[in-house]
């Protein structure tokens, strides 16, 4: 009682100290940090126009510097959500949720659009949106996934082009580095499943390789969305650098774990969109639970709350078996929720997303690695998801240790993005 009574007396005298706080500048005082691969313990954290500029046992706050008092609390990097696509509203409702960075899987942005995600990825001033990457239009031939996704657009608006048979493959591939993408995108999917037949137009084995060996010479990431356990083999041995989607089939066997392991192959497993296809209802409790109610947007409410009409359980159980498997055996995973399908909403799904990642076998650790570090290092963005100095200052801190639970992730107590905090008002 003594200890919190002083406690409470000292965090009274820190917030009433005159506030010359300017903003993109703040001490975080007392946390116990999770750098983005382990937790610290306590540690004070010093932020200075918008990244972090030290980290120490302790510090003192310059002069015009608030601190923030954050005792029995724990700070962590800002979360990345490494498989998206990019709609109107996205990146502003991943931010509500403690997701400062997005990584785009497939967007028909145009350039201007691209260029602005990408001032905004360069600059550490105060922004109301996630940042964003994209790998802008992916490598699909005529009427392949995700075409049939694009047939009730608008009168007058171009289709995305697709890479035809007698295309030219390098071609193809440059043209998607001069619009703007920042890794390439290459998808082999033709519906097949168990029980199911193909019900998609999709490379012939020889194509896919042409198109894998024309992504990899443009010298960007290759990230490579599949299914199926036949077409992951052929990613990985022909130069993907991820597998998008967890292989749903069949068991992933030894071979192509070693192999992924070998070539340092990462999997986003994409767990939330498989939960809501199989018709679980893990995304309307996450709706309903009240560290995250308060922050959905009545759209984001309806996302959550769809009750999708194909039941896939079996490819869920699968893709969920096949991720755990991966992870231990030391495979790199990457959290990505592949909002907005159905029953998925951006930033709120993220947090589920790594539920389900340790309900597959991750660690807390794992899974919280997953969605800072690891896409970080993956996709060679330095400059976030960690706690280090130089780092961008996007952080979270959280009532609550996501190391032990790994849904204390959703008890977020303040959100900065580039040192300043950010307002979680849904609009
Ligand atoms: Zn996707």
């Amino acid at each position: 009682m003594k200890l919190r009574s002083l406690s409470i007396f000292l965090t009274a005298l820190v917030t009433a100290t005159p506030a010359l706080a300017r903003d993109g500048n703040v001490l975080i005082h007392g946390a116990r940090v999770f750098d983005g691969t382990r937790m610290l313990g306590v540690r004070d954290v010093l932020v200075t126009d918008g990244r972090i500029a030290a980290m120490a046992r302790r510090l003192r706050a310059p002069a015009g510097i608030e601190t923030v008092e954050a005792k029995g609390r724990v700070l962590i990097p800002g979360l990345i959500d490494g498989h998206v696509h990019v709609f109107p509203g996205a990146q502003a409702d991943a931010l509500r949720f403690g997701v400062t960075t997005v990584f785009d899987m497939y967007s028909i942005a145009d350039r201007p659009t691209i260029d602005r995600w990408r001032a905004q990825r360069a600059s550490v001033g105060k922004v109301a949106e996630a940042d964003t990457y994209t790998a802008g239009v992916g490598a699909t031939p005529p009427g392949g996934h995700p075409m049939e996704l694009f047939k009730d657009m608008p009168a007058g608006m171009a289709m995305p082009p697709t890479l035809a048979p007698g295309d030219d493959a390098d071609a193809f591939m440059r043209a998607r580095v001069a619009a703007g993408s920042d890794y390439i995108k290459v998808l082999q999917d033709d519906g097949t499943r168990p029980g199911r037949s193909a019900s998609l137009p999709a490379f012939t084995p020889k194509r896919f390789v042409a198109a894998l060996t024309a992504a990899k010479a443009t010298g960007k990431r290759v990230v490579v969305h599949i299914q199926q356990l036949a077409d992951a083999r052929i990613a990985v041995s022909n130069g993907a650098d991820a597998l998008e989607h967890a292989v749903c089939d069949a068991p992933v066997d030894d071979a192509l774990i070693a192999a992924m392991k070998a070539r340092g192959v990462a999997q986003t497993a994409t767990l939330a969109t498989y939960a809501g296809l199989a018709g679980a209802d893990d995304a309307r409790r996450l709706a309903a639970d009240p560290a995250i109610a308060p922050y959905l947007t009545a759209r984001q409410k309806g996302m959550l709350g769809l009750v999708w009409k194909r039941q896939r359980s079996a490819d869920f159980a699968m893709a969920s078996a096949n991720t755990g498997r991966l992870a231990r055996a030391g495979v790199t995973i990457i959290a990505g929720t592949d909002t907005p399908n159905p029953t998925t909403a951006f930033g709120a799904s993220l947090h589920l997303e790594l539920a389900l990642l340790v309900r597959a076998g991750l660690t807390p650790m794992q899974a919280l690695a997953s969605a800072t570090s690891a896409p970080a290092t993956f996709f060679g963005t330095a400059d976030r998801g960690r706690i280090a100095p130089g780092s961008k200052a996007d952080m979270l801190l959280l009532d609550g240790d996501p190391t032990r639970d790994i849904t204390a992730t959703r008890r977020i107590v303040t959100i900065w993005k580039n040192g300043y905090i950010v307002d979680r008002t849904p609009r």
